[in-house]
C-alpha cells in the first residue's frame, strides 16, 4: 500500500481499478506490465507490426509515386527509414525488455520522446516531421493486435482514470457509467478539467506528481477527493475505512437535502440568491434538486469542446432552448464562448500560444472570430423569446470590448427584426469581472453594463499572478487574500452605487467561508456547482449580514493572506460549527 498526495478538486471517495492514459498529447494507449517470460513474444509482436507497416508503406510509396510524382512520394521513404532506424527500434525493444512493459506503451513512449525532440529542434525540417512521427506511431499501434488496445470507449464500471493531464473536453467525454474518478499528475485547483469533474460529480485529485511511475493498469486504487489522497494497492483495513467514509458521505448528503427546499435567507432576513453553474443542459436537474434558483453561469464553450465540428446556430439554439424549458421560468445567464487558455478547440491546439492565459481567449477570441460570435448571439436571442435569459461577456478588460459585443447583439436584433423572428428586446447584457483592470475600473463599467458577475477563478489567478492550472504554484492560489477581497469589495460598491446587480460565479463561491465573505462584501447572488448549494444554504441561514460584514472588514485589514484565511475560518467555525467542523483548516 502506498499513499500519494495531490490537490483535491472534486469531493467524494472511490475504490476502483486503474486505467492509465499515457501522455494524452500524443497517443492514448494502455500501460501494461508484462512477465519476463513474455518478453520474446512481446518483442515479436512489435516486429510483426513493424514489418506489416513497412510493407503497407511500400505500397503507398508506389501508388503515390504514380499519382503524385516521385518527389511527393518521398515522404513514405522517410517513414520506412524511421521504421528501420536502430535509434528508434532499440529504445522500443529495450523498454519492452528492461522496463517489462507492453509493446503499445513502448512504442507510444518512444515516439512521444522523439516527436518532442523534433518539435524543439532549431532546424525547421525536423519540426515539420513531428506529425509524420505521430502518424507512424499510430500505424504501428493499428497493426498490433487491436484486442490488446483497451479503448477508453470500453472501460469497466468503477474505473479510475489516471493520466499525466486531461483536457476539459476529454473529461467531459468520459462515460459516467464506467468512469468513477480520475487522478492526474498535473493540474491546478480551478482548471477547467477540475471544474468539469465537479459538474459530473466525479471525485478527482490533480497534481499527484509521482502517480504515473507508481501504477499499472488494473490495480486497485482509492481516490479521496476530500483530502486529496490517492491510495495505491490499499490493504483490507483501509478499504473498509473508505467504505465507511462512503456511507457517511451519503448520510451527510441526505441530511443536507432538507436545505434544498428551504429559502436561501440570512438569519437577519436578507435573501441571498443561490444559483448553479453549468457546462451542459443536463446539469439543470441537479441544480434544481439541490435547491438552486436558476443558472448563474452557463459555460457555453463546452458546446465546442465536446464535438469535432463547429456547432451551428441551430445546435446553439437547441441547447439554450432546452435549458429554458428545463428551468421553467427560472433565470438563465448564458456566458458567451470562453474558448482559449485551457479550453482549446482543435484549431487552437494546432497553433498553440506562448502564454495562452494572456492570449487570444474569451471575448478577445470572439471579437476576432465574429462569425462564431454572431452565430451564438443569434441563437441566444432566439432562445430569449421562450424564457428569462441574460447574456454575459467573459474576460472584459476594456470598455470597448463590452461596447463592441453589445453592438453585435444590437445588430443581430435588427437582423431578427427584419426576418420577423421573436426575441426579448430588453435582454440584459452583463460582464464578468475577472481581470484586475476591470475590477479597478468597475465604477466606469457599472455605468454601462446591466450586471456584474465576479469570476474569482480568473480574478485570483490574474491578481496573484498564479496559473490556476499549475500544481507547482497551487499553494499560492489563495482566494481569501486581502488583495482579492479589496477588488471584490470595490466591484460590489460600484454595483451598488450604479444600482446594478453583482453576483459571483467562481469556484471559491462554493466554499462556505468564501461565500460568507462575499455576503460581507456586498454580493447578494452566488452561483456555484450544484452539489455545493445545500451546504451554502445552511451557512447563509446560520449567519447575519452584519456578522459577515464585520468578518469581511477584518479579513481585508490583514497584511497577509495566511492571517486573513485563518481568521475567517476560525470565526466561522465558532459561528456555524455544524458547517465548518471537519473541514480542513488552511
Ligand atoms: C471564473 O473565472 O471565475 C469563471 C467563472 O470562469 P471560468 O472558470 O470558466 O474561467
Ligand atoms: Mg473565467
Amino acid at each position: 500500500m502506498r499513499t500519494l498526495r495531490g490537490i483535491p478538486v472534486s469531493p467524494g471517495f472511490v475504490i476502483g481499478r486503474v486505467f492509465v492514459i499515457e501522455d494524452q498529447e500524443t497517443l492514448r494507449v494502455q500501460k501494461k506490465g508484462i512477465d519476463p517470460a513474455d518478453v520474446p513474444a512481446e518483442v515479436e509482436r512489435f516486429d510483426f507490426a513493424r514489418k506489416a507497416s513497412i510493407s503497407e508503406l511500400d505500397e503507398l510509396h508506389k501508388s503515390a509515386a504514380d499519382e503524385m510524382g516521385k518527389e511527393a512520394a518521398k515522404i513514405f521513404l522517410f517513414h520506412i527509414g524511421v521504421l528501420n532506424d536502430p535509434s528508434v527500434l532499440n529504445p522500443i525493444k529495450s523498454k519492452i525488455t528492461d522496463d517489462l512493459v507492453n509493446a503499445e506503451y513502448a512504442i507510444s513512449k518512444t515516439f512521444t520522446n522523439i516527436a518532442k525532440k523534433f518539435a524543439n529542434h532549431p532546424d525547421s525540417t525536423f519540426q515539420s516531421k513531428v506529425d509524420d512521427l505521430r502518424d507512424l506511431a499510430h500505424r504501428l499501434l493499428k497493426e498490433l493486435d487491436t484486442n490488446q488496445k483497451v479503448s477508453i470507449a470500453n472501460l469497466e464500471e468503477g474505473t479510475v482514470i489516471v493520466s499525466r493531464d486531461l483536457t476539459p473536453s476529454q473529461t467531459a467525454g468520459f462515460d459516467r457509467t464506467k468512469v468513477a474518478a480520475f487522478v492526474t499528475a498535473l493540474g491546478g485547483p480551478t482548471s477547467h478539467t477540475a471544474i468539469v469533474a465537479g459538474a459530473l460529480n466525479l471525485p478527482a485529485v490533480v497534481g499527484v506528481k509521482d502517480i504515473l511511475p507508481a501504477i499499472n493498469d488494473g490495480e486497485r486504487i482509492i481516490v479521496d477527493g476530500e483530502k486529496g489522497l490517492v491510495i495505491l494497492d490499499p490493504d483490507d483495513e483501509t478499504i473498509e475505512q473508505y467504505h465507511q467514509s462512503q456511507i457517511r458521505a451519503r448520510q451527510v448528503s441526505l441530511s443536507l437535502h432538507e436545505y434544498a427546499k428551504l429559502p436561501s435567507i440570512t438569519a437577519d432576513g436578507v435573501p441571498i440568491q443561490l444559483m448553479g453553474n453549468i457546462e451542459f443542459p443536463e446539469e439543470i436537474e441537479h441544480i434544481e434538486q439541490n435547491g438552486g434558483s436558476g443558472v448563474g453561469l452557463y459555460r457555453t464553450e463546452f458546446l465546442y469542446l465536446t464535438r469535432t465540428s463547429k456547432p451551428s446556430e441551430e445546435d446553439h439554439y437547441q441547447a439554450y432552448a432546452e435549458c429554458v424549458r428545463l428551468l421553467d421560468g427560472k433565470p438563465l445567464t448564458i456566458r458567451t464562448i470562453d474558448l482559449g487558455a485551457d479550453k482549446y478547440t482543435q484549431e487552437q491546439e494546432e497553433n498553440p500560444e506562448r502564454n495562452p492565459y494572456l492570449g487570444l481567449r474569451s471575448i478577445r477570441y470572439c471579437l476576432q472570430n465574429q462569425e462564431i460570435f454572431r452565430t451564438q448571439l443569434r441563437a441566444i436571442l432566439r432562445a430569449s423569446a421562450h424564457g428569462p435569459i441574460k447574456v454575459m461577456f467573459p474576460l472584459i478588460t476594456n470598455i470597448s470590448e463590452y461596447r463592441t459585443g453589445k453592438y453585435f447583439v444590437r445588430e443581430e436584433m435588427e437582423e431578427l427584426d427584419e426576418q420577423g423572428i421573436a426575441y426579448d428586446p430588453d435582454i440584459e447584457i452583463g460582464m464578468m469581472v475577472e481581470v484586475p483592470a476591470a475590477a479597478l475600473m468597475a465604477g466606469s463599467f457599472a455605468r454601462e453594463v446591466d450586471f456584474f458577475s465576479v469570476g474569482t477563478n480568473d480574478l485570483v489567478q490574474y491578481t496573484l499572478a498564479v496559473d490556476r492550472t499549475n500544481e507547482r504554484v497551487a499553494s499560492l492560489y489563495t482566494p481569501i487574500h486581502p488583495a482579492v477581497l479589496k477588488l471584490i469589495r470595490d466591484i460590489a460598491r460600484a454595483g451598488r452605487r450604479n444600482e446594478i446587480p453583482v453576483s459571483c460565479c467562481g469556484q471559491s463561491a462554493a466554499d462556505p467561508a468564501f461565500a460568507a465573505l462575499l455576503i460581507g462584501l456586498g454580493v447578494r447572488t452566488i452561483s456555484a456547482t450544484g452539489s455545493s448549494i445545500p451546504m451554502l444554504k445552511k451557512t447563509i441561514r446560520g449567519l447575519t449580514v452584519s456578522r459577515c460584514e464585520r468578518i469581511a472588514k477584518k479579513a481585508i485589514s490583514f497584511d497577509s493572506e495566511a492571517e486573513a484565511a485563518s481568521y475567517v475560518r476560525s470565526r466561522l467555525r465558532k459561528l456555524v460549527p455544524e458547517v465548518f467542523d471537519g473541514r480542513p483548516v488552511d
